[in-house]
């Protein structure tokens, strides 16, 4: 006993005192910390969590640490809560959540690359309207008023742009004729006439009546703030009752020699889609801006009168001519495009034409 007392006893006690107790306590504390951890996830934890992501997030947590427990998972929630669906990474959908703005749009029908062979085929379009006059040749916007000193050769042009739109060349070029004649092509003489005989002038043009009030509004603003000459800038002939882009660029072409952008009529506008020049642009200034994307600048002029004419004679709105067309191996629409008009629907009786 005694040398149990003095010998083994003192052992026992220092092995318990460092070695067993601060192992047991540990395991205590470890307890307690999963524990806590246990209690504190269920009380942050929202009402609808289910059952599952509820195991799920305790046998994530091996920290013995309940702050942070408490910080990560309303950041977890929260990340998976801006995970999109697995269908908007879909190839191609449209986020349906951007305004439909105007850069939008333009980000859409932007076309950068080139397309192939395009110098080929416009070599060839070359060659083809080489071998025929066509209208545009001779009766187009840009020969309005040849004869006229520069004022008042681009007011000629000005007014011929704006009888233009839907008319064929040839009527717009005899209304132009017509007012020539009848010394109404100034702003000075348009100013001064009656609307009426302004109407009759022009007709068959499309949309007389309303381009005659038009010629009188623009023949005043050019006196009273252009001393007589038309707007110097695009912005300034945009503004002009009854001018659009269209106009516009071809108008600052011709009459400043200031080349802005394409002047992109329904020819060019056809034609460049036929070509897969441009692809699926729904609009003339749509097709402006994806073709000036790529199209060398030297182009923009000259690409206007070009397919004007190829479309007035080869590639024309309906039943083109891709037989005769020496670049029907080149373009995607060979032989497809439309030879049929777009079926009307009836027009609905008013009652009181019954
Ligand atoms: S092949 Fe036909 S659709 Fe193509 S550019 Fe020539 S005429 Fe037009």
């Amino acid at each position: 006993m005694c040398l149990l007392h003095q010998q083994v006893l003192p052992m026992l006690i220092h092995l318990q005192t460092h070695m067993i107790l601060p192992a047991a306590l540990a395991q205590t504390n470890f307890t307690y910390n999963r524990m806590h951890t246990k209690i504190t996830s269920i009380k942050s934890e929202p009402e609808s969590t289910s059952a599952s992501e509820h195991r799920v997030f305790v046998r994530r947590k091996r920290s013995r640490n309940p702050e942070l427990v408490t910080k990560t998972e309303p950041q977890d929630q929260k990340f998976t809560s801006i995970l999109p669906d697995i269908e908007e990474f879909a190839y191609g959908k449209p986020n349906v959540n951007l305004p439909l703005t105007k850069s939008r749009l333009k980000t859409q029908v932007k076309s950068v690359n080139p397309p192939l062979n395009w110098e080929k085929v416009l070599e060839q379009i070359h060659k083809m309207r080489s071998l025929n006059d066509a209208p545009v040749d001779s009766m187009g916007c840009e020969k309005a008023g040849t004869s006229l000193p520069p004022k008042e050769r681009r007011f000629a042009v000005l007014i011929s742009s704006l009888l233009s739109s839907q008319t064929k060349d040839h009527v717009t070029h005899g209304a132009i004729q017509r007012l020539q004649d009848s010394n109404l092509l100034k702003p000075e003489t348009i100013e001064k006439a009656d609307e009426t005989t302004l109407k009759n002038l022009i007709y068959p043009v499309g949309f007389y009546t309303r381009k005659a009030t038009n010629m009188k509004k623009i023949a005043k603003i050019c006196l009273m703030k252009y001393n007589g000459d038309i707007p110097n800038t695009l912005e300034g002939l945009l503004s002009l009752p009854g001018i659009g882009p269209k106009m516009g660029h071809l108008v600052m072409n011709v009459g400043w020699d200031n080349v802005q952008g394409i002047c992109v009529d329904t020819h060019v506008h056809r034609i460049c889609n036929r070509l897969g020049w441009v692809m699926g642009t729904k609009t003339p200034e749509e097709t402006r801006e994806a073709l000036q994307m790529w199209l060398p600048k030297e182009e923009w002029v000259p690409i206007n009168p070009l397919l004007v004419g190829f479309g007035q004679t080869v590639c024309t709105p309906l039943r083109p001519s891709c037989s005769l067309c020496s670049v029907n191996e080149l373009c995607p629409s060979a032989f497809r495009a439309a030879t049929t008009p777009k079926k009307k629907l009836p027009r609905k009786t008013k009652p009181e034409e019954l």
